[in-house]
């Protein structure tokens, strides 16, 4: 028998005599610990034992007895199953056994298939011995339900830590095992945090109970290692304490009731083809009849005698209230008494709700405890939280609503706060290297301003001015210019582009689609040439997808050659070998539509160029600092002087004529429309489909004496732009299009927008397909036809309905469903890394960003050691990933 085990055998029997109160040892159990790990490895004790010993000697002071018991036999328990002979009370000399450390979980795939799970260790010949531990009741805080719950629930079997990363604070000058791969590939938000190495990284085949077969299931719900698990929160809660007694439900509620199973059986229907499933429960109140159609597996998942929870809604059958097809699942009856408000956790294939909540339960309870909080003290306290390790346990075993709440604000403060303070980090990152600089005069400015057709607003102005000052300012620009469709945005970039060729430098502006290149283009002609114009036409050329090649290999020479100075085009800028003499200054339009990479490929054909990035996406202002924390932000909140609101109406199908009414008149007016088809599928076969036929019927049956054009998604970019251009020289009355027209589309005298399916729109769609009418001074209006009346109750709809506003609108939308889908590639990137925060949750945004701007200011390189786990957690958050402005 290895020396370092019979030690540590002799100091937990004392310890047991002792009554758990860490006196074993002189000083506490922890000092051994320096001789014994030096003697352990030369036992060659498997470096795993090695190191849970030592994280739970050292954490064994901090518990109390009925802790101390409990870290114990757990500790014990993993030396039996690594060192079985430890199990053996005679001393046979045995050949010591080691395992090779794993450093890294074994994917399923690679894992020997023969690999026998752990045998059940034999029996312990200290712990279980244990009396009853004094002291218990009067320590207890908590309810005597829930503590005898966690006694009894505390884990038995549970884990043995491997090699973690060495922590700054492990003192030990002992070789260790090599260090797993540093910088984990996925990121995580709230990084996890060790006071010691307690080996979050470990694999979960130290989990006695886990066994290769095991964790390959759990990697399938991507939990490959111990931090997973802590930050793997349920997907929802059962809350117990609220429930109703079968007695009190009444037809057409939505309820959730406990009962006992009392009958269940299946019986066939309509002659064989179909199968009814009935059960009926009892709760002691009263009875509820049940019904599945084919699944007539319930009959036997469902068993008389068990207790099952089941959710939806009450109906009534032959007087009867029954439920159809509700969502069911088993209960622990000890669920009902202990943890009131109990996790659901997300599932997969041979994972059953009860065995991962309980493997759940046993790793939250033993590991959250020894978390160290990676967030100081000060932030903690100021903006009112509660500690991490508190926060992790409340959230997936809370003790009542009120703390479950707290533990997720924490949790979501974190991921906010790691997203702000990254941001702010890759703004530095981009302010440290020089821009050039771009003076004008006054005078100048005077004088474009004038050649102008119109006045620029006030909001315009103010833009103008940002910008001139980011260009005078020694480093590179990067500004959001935000501002509501229709507000005139074009104009601004226009203007910027004629300070930076002033003094011979490239402009360079990409747009998503080439009709609105095409669109730019010809603004930036009208604004920039003329006859005191800036620049002479040839200056300013257009490139996108289907430009001729011999015009394209034109355009490349005058680009190089620094002969062209503005340059407008769609991704076909970055897609063709162009090159610049001299880019210093870049624009992006509807920023939202490109990738990163898309804005960063534009931005590296210059040295450190300006850049402006805007957007037609009004979204809150604190939202837009904190998503956009690394740009400046111009908002123009203001349209052009005389432009009227758009009255909007929802029509039901039935009520289509009246639309088409509305059409006829305006067109006979001397006004243009717009009629939209939604995709009906994401192809492009079915949207020239819908469009096509839409577009024959209304010229054939509807509109046969008026000019109608066509717009879909199938034609070229080079027919698109004609029919658009036919459109604006008002060769055609109608334009019928799908979505293709949604972004920027600039035809003033369009005053009808008609939106056919408006109900498979979203409300930013919905949004941006108004815009393209109310574009001068003439009433504009905008008209939605559900697809069916009752979609005419929709709420984006009748948001539609109630306000011009984008920024309301963008509110609405942010709470009805979520920023991801709203908000576009860059941002769906970090929304998939937050888990807990709601990117409308303004509140918690503002106190996180003002704390983050806090520490910023404070310790903008993290260097503070009270600001050291912090920047290992905010090196997890945001992983390898490098990113990129805007
Ligand atoms: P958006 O901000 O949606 O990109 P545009 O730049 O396409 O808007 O401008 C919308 C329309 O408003 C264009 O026809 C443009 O010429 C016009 N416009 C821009 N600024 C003004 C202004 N200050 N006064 C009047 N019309 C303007
Ligand atoms: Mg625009």
């Amino acid at each position: 028998m290895h020396s370092s085990i019979e030690k540590l055998r002799k100091f937990f029997r004392l310890e047991h005599e002792n009554g758990y109160t860490n006196t074993a040892v002189i000083g506490g159990l922890a000092n051994v610990l320096n001789l014994w790990e030096g003697e352990a490895r030369n036992d060659k004790l498997p470096e795993e034992i090695v190191q849970a010993t030592s994280a739970s000697l050292r954490a064994y002071a901090d518990l109390d007895p009925a802790r101390r018991l409990e870290s114990l036999k757990v500790l014990w328990k993993q030396i039996l199953e690594k060192v079985p002979e430890a199990g053996l009370k005679k001393q046979v000399p045995v050949k010591p056994v080691q395992r090779p450390p794993r450093l890294q979980p074994v994917p399923a795939e690679v894992e020997p298939s023969s690999v026998p799970e752990p045998e059940a260790p034999p029996a312990v010949s200290v712990a279980p011995e244990v009396p009853v531990v004094q002291g218990m009741e009067e320590k207890s805080a908590s309810t005597p339900a829930q503590e005898q719950a966690q006694a009894s629930q505390l884990p038995s079997n549970i884990v043995t830590p491997e090699p973690g990363p060495v922590s700054s604070q492990a003192s030990s000058a002992t070789p260790r095992s090599p260090r797993p791969v540093q910088g984990r590939a996925e990121t995580r938000p709230g990084g996890v945090t060790s006071k010691r190495p307690i080996a979050l990284n470990a694999s979960l085949t130290v989990l006695a109970g886990v066994g290769p077969r095991h964790a390959s299931m759990l990697t399938r719900l991507g939990l490959n290692t111990l931090g997973d698990m802590l930050y793997n929160f349920p997907h929802r809660y059962e809350d117990y304490s609220q429930l109703k007694p079968i007695r009190d439900v009444f037809y057409s509620q939505q309820v959730t009731v406990i009962g006992e199973v009392t009958m269940v059986n299946s019986r066939p229907l309509r002659g064989g083809k179909m199968t009814i499933t009935e059960a009926v429960i009892n709760d002691g109140t009263a009875g509820l009849r049940l019904t599945w159609f084919n699944q007539p597996w319930l009959t036997n998942t469902l068993k008389v005698g068990e207790a099952i929870s089941v959710s939806g809604k009450v109906e009534q059958y032959l007087g009867r209230l029954v439920m159809n097809s509700p969502d069911w699942e088993p209960v622990e009856v000890e669920n009902l008494h202990t943890n009131r408000i109990v996790p659901i956790y997300s599932l997969t294939a041979n994972v059953t709700q009860k065995w991962l909540r309980k493997l759940m339960f046993q790793v939250v309870t033993y590991w959250a405890p020894k978390l160290t909080d990676h967030l100081p003290e000060t932030i903690r306290q100021a903006a009112n939280l509660p500690e991490l390790g508190n926060a992790l346990l409340q959230a997936h075993f809370p003790d009542s609503d009120a703390r479950l709440q707290a533990a997720r604000q924490r949790l979501a403060f974190d991921e906010i706060f790691f997203l702000q303070t990254g941001v702010l980090r890759q703004r530095r990152d981009w302010q440290s290297v020089p821009g050039r600089i771009f003076e004008v005069e006054e005078a100048w400015l005077e004088a474009r301003l004038a050649a102008l057709p119109f006045v620029l607003t006030n909001t315009q102005k103010k833009a103008v001015a940002d910008i001139r000052a980011d260009l005078r300012s020694g480093k590179p620009m990067n500004r959001l210019l935000q501002g509501d469709v229709g507000s005139g945005k074009t104009v601004v970039a226009a203007l910027a582009a004629a300070m930076v060729n002033q003094s011979g430098a490239q402009a360079a502006i990409m747009a998503p689609t080439s009709i609105l290149a095409d669109q730019h283009f010809h603004t930036f002609q009208n604004v920039l040439t003329g006859e005191n114009g800036a620049l002479k036409p040839e200056q300013i050329r257009l490139l996108v997808g289907d430009t001729s090649s011999s015009e394209k290999e034109e355009i490349r020479t005058g680009l190089a050659a620094g002969e062209i100075k503005i340059v407008i085009g769609t991704h076909a800028l970055i897609e063709d070998p162009v090159t610049f003499a001299d880019l210093q200054y870049v624009v992006v339009d509807e920023q939202h539509r490109f990738g990163v990479e898309q804005r960063a490929a534009l931005r590296s054909k210059g040295t450190n160029p300006h850049l402006l990035v805007m957007t037609a996406t009004p979204i809150p202002r604190s939202l837009a600092l904190t998503l956009y924390g690394d740009l400046d932000l111009s908002i123009m909140d203001e349209l052009p002087p005389g432009r009227q609101t758009i009255p909007t109406h929802i029509l039901t199908p039935q009520e289509r004529e009246r639309g088409y009414a509305l059409v006829r008149s305006q067109i006979a007016g001397g006004f243009q429309a717009f009629i939209i088809y939604p995709l009906v599928e994401e192809s492009e076969k079915s949207d020239l489909l819908a469009a096509t036929q839409e577009h024959d019927q209304l010229q054939k049956e509807v509109f046969p004496d008026l000019k109608l054009g066509l717009l879909h998604g199938r034609m070229k970019p080079g027919e698109k732009d004609a029919v658009m251009l036919a459109f604006r020289e008002k060769q055609y009355d109608i334009l019928v299009s799908t979505t293709v027209v949604e972004v920027g589309v600039d035809v003033p005298n369009a005053t009808v927008m008609l939106i056919e399916g408006a109900n498979h729109f979203g409300l930013a769609q919905l949004h941006q397909l108004r815009g393209r009418v109310g574009r001068s001074e003439a009433q504009s209006y905008c008209l939605l036809i559900p697809d069916h009346e009752d979609a005419a109750e929709n709420e984006r709809l009748k948001a539609m309905a109630e306000t011009n506003d984008g920024f309301i609108l963008a509110e609405r939308d942010l709470q009805q469903r979520g920023p991801g889908e709203f908000l576009g590639t860059r941002q769906a990137g970090y929304a998939t890394s937050l888990k807990m925060a709601s990117l409308s949750d303004i509140q918690l945004i503002e106190k996180a960003r003002t704390q983050a701007q806090a520490l910023f200011a404070r310790d903008p390189e993290l260097k503070d050691p009270e600001n050291s786990l912090l920047a290992e957690a905010l090196g997890r958050f945001w992983g390898g990933g490098k990113g990129d402005v805007s």
